[in-house]
């Protein structure tokens, strides 16, 4: 996937709400643990770095994970209007 189809996907998962714009409550860093991406829906592995980001959303916890490259591109497309 380049850029601009991870930037497209990004702000597909962000309109329909199946990824928060809201500033994640803990975040962990650390090799990956082979679960999915919540961006690119493939498996984070152990070559590659996962975010592991908790949510507060209307009282429930959510957690979502990312590649490094997946996190960056939600954090330059969160806070686009
Ligand atoms: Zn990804």
């Amino acid at each position: 996937m380049d850029d601009d189809e991870l930037r497209q996907r990004v702000r597909h998962l962000l309109r329909r709400r199946q990824l928060p714009r809201q500033t994640q409550a803990r975040t962990w860093g650390g090799p990956g643990l082979g679960k999915l991406c919540s961006v690119c829906g493939k498996k984070i592995d152990g070559r590659d770095q996962e975010y592991e980001l908790q949510f507060v959303l209307r009282g429930d916890v959510v957690t979502h994970r990312f590649h490094a490259r997946c996190h960056a591109m939600w954090e330059l497309e969160r806070s686009r209007p």
